[in-house]
C-alpha cells in the first residue's frame, strides 16, 4: 500500500445492520487518489443497482482526500458523494474541518453507507469499534444541538458530521454539516437528503491513530515552507476571511446575487464586506485542521447566558449572496442571514412574490445541470 493511505474501507449497511471492512488495493489507491475519485469508482461499479437518489440502494460515500491527516497545508477535505437528489446524476460536496482526517486516524480511507435503517440512527466510530446507535433523541433537532448532544453521548474529542431538519425532510438542497457551531458544510447536490433518506442522522468519529508517510521529516520541512508562503500570499484571508473579497467581486460585476441574475451592488457591497463586518463583530478563532489560513472567525454576539458563539464568519458568497438576495446590508443582518441560511433571508425579503426553483439551472454555467443556487431565483 502506498504511503498516505491507511489501507482500509469501512462499509455499513443500515438495512441489515452489518458493518464490514475491506482492504483498499494498491492499484485502486494509485488510480483514484482517494477523495471523490475513489467515491466515483465505488459508485460507478454499483450504479446499475441504484434505483434512485433517495432509494435505500443509493451508495453514500464519505471520502477523505488523499493527503488528509498529514501536515500538508489545507489537506483536510472530506468529500461526500452519492447519486444526487438535486440532479439525479453524480453528486459531490466537500467540506473542510477535521472530520476527514479523524476518519483516517480511526483507520479508514473511506466510509460507504448503503441501505436504510428502520428508525433514525447515528454511527459511532471509535477506531476499530463501530456501532449503529438509535438517534431518536436528536431526530427533529437542528445540527448544532445534535452535535452537542452526540458529543455528550460519545466523546468530547469526537467529530460529528450530520444533518438538520432539511436533510430529514429530504430537501434537495440539504447540506451535510460538520463540527457544530464551527460549522463546515458539504453544501452541494443534496447530500444531506441522501443521509435523511437512509434515516442516518449523523456519523460521529474519534480516531487515535495516524497516517503513514514516506519521509516525515522531509514532508514537515516542505509543509512548513509552503505554509509560510501561503501566509504571505493569503494575508487578507487571515485578517478578513473570504468575505474580504466582496468589494473586489462587486467591482467586476461578479457578486452572486439572485443566482447570478445580478452582479453589481455598488451602493451597499462595502457594508457587508469583511473589511466592515468584522471590525464590529469578528474575532479570530480557528482554522480547519492543518490549514495555516486561519480564515474561520466567529461573528455575532453570543446568545444571552451562553459562552457559545452564534456563528462562524460568513464566506464571500454567503455574505454577498444572502444579504444582497435578501436586500439587507447591515453587518448584523448579513451575519444572521448566513447563520440561519436561506429560509431566514427569504423571509426577510418581505416580497409577496413566490420563490420557485429555477428551471434554467446554474446561470453561471459553472456546472451543467447545476441547480445549487437555482432554488433562490425569484421570477
Ligand atoms: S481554514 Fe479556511 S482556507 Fe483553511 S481549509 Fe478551512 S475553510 Fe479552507
Amino acid at each position: 500500500m502506498p504511503k498516505g493511505y491507511v489501507g482500509k474501507l469501512l462499509w455499513v449497511d443500515l438495512t441489515s445492520g452489518k458493518v464490514a471492512t475491506t482492504a483498499l488495493d494498491e492499484a485502486t489507491a494509485r488510480a483514484c487518489l482517494g477523495g471523490s475519485g475513489l467515491g466515483a469508482k465505488l459508485i460507478h461499479e454499483r450504479v446499475r443497482t441504484i434505483k434512485g437518489p433517495l432509494d435505500p440502494s443509493n451508495v453514500l460515500c464519505f471520502m477523505p482526500g488523499l493527503l488528509c491527516g498529514t501536515v500538508v497545508p489545507g489537506a483536510n477535505r472530506t468529500m461526500v458523494c452519492a447519486l444526487s437528489p438535486a440532479t439525479t446524476a453524480w453528486g459531490e460536496a466537500r467540506a473542510g474541518g477535521a472530520w476527514g482526517p479523524t476518519l483516517k486516524y480511526a483507520g479508514y480511507d473511506g466510509l460507504i453507507v448503503t441501505g436504510k435503517a428502520k428508525a433514525p440512527v447515528y454511527l459511532w466510530i471509535e477506531n476499530d469499534q463501530v456501532e449503529i446507535r438509535p438517534a431518536d433523541r436528536v431526530w427533529g433537532k437542528g445540527f448544532f444541538e445534535t452535535d452537542a448532544r452526540l458529543l455528550e453521548e460519545t466523546h468530547k474529542d469526537a467529530v460529528v458530521a450530520g444533518i438538520g431538519q432539511a436533510g430529514e425532510k429530504l430537501a434537495a438542497m440539504a447540506c451535510v454539516m460538520f463540527e457544530g457551531t464551527y460549522a463546515r458544510s458539504a453544501g452541494r447536490t443534496g447530500m444531506g437528503a441522501v443521509m435523511g433518506s437512509k434515516h442516518l442522522k449523523a456519523v460521529v468519529v474519534r480516531g487515535t491513530g495516524g497516517v503513514p508517510v514516506a519521509n516525515p521529516t522531509g514532508l514537515m520541512k516542505r509543509a512548513a515552507e509552503y505554509g509560510g508562503k501561503e501566509k504571505t500570499l493569503f494575508k487578507r484571508n487571515f485578517d478578513l476571511g473570504t468575505a474580504g473579497t466582496v468589494m473586489a467581486t462587486e467591482a467586476v460585476g461578479d457578486m452572486p446575487i439572485r443566482n447570478f441574475l445580478g452582479g453589481r451592488w455598488a451602493e451597499k457591497a462595502e457594508r457587508v464586506s469583511g473589511q466592515v463586518m468584522f471590525k464590529k463583530y469578528g474575532k479570530h478563532e480557528r482554522s480547519c485542521l492543518s490549514c495555516p489560513s486561519n480564515c474561520t472567525l466567529v461573528v455575532g454576539r453570543p446568545a444571552p447566558g451562553s459562552a457559545t458563539p452564534r456563528s462562524t464568519r460568513p464566506s464571500a458568497p454567503s455574505a454577498a449572496c444572502a444579504s444582497a438576495t435578501a436586500s439587507r446590508s447591515s453587518p448584523a443582518a448579513t451575519s444572521s442571514a448566513t447563520i440561519t441560511g436561506w429560509t431566514r433571508s427569504r423571509r426577510a425579503t418581505r416580497s409577496p412574490s413566490p420563490w420557485r426553483p429555477s428551471r434554467r439551472g446554474c446561470s453561471a454555467r459553472r456546472s451543467w445541470g447545476c441547480r445549487c443556487a437555482g432554488e433562490t431565483a425569484r421570477r
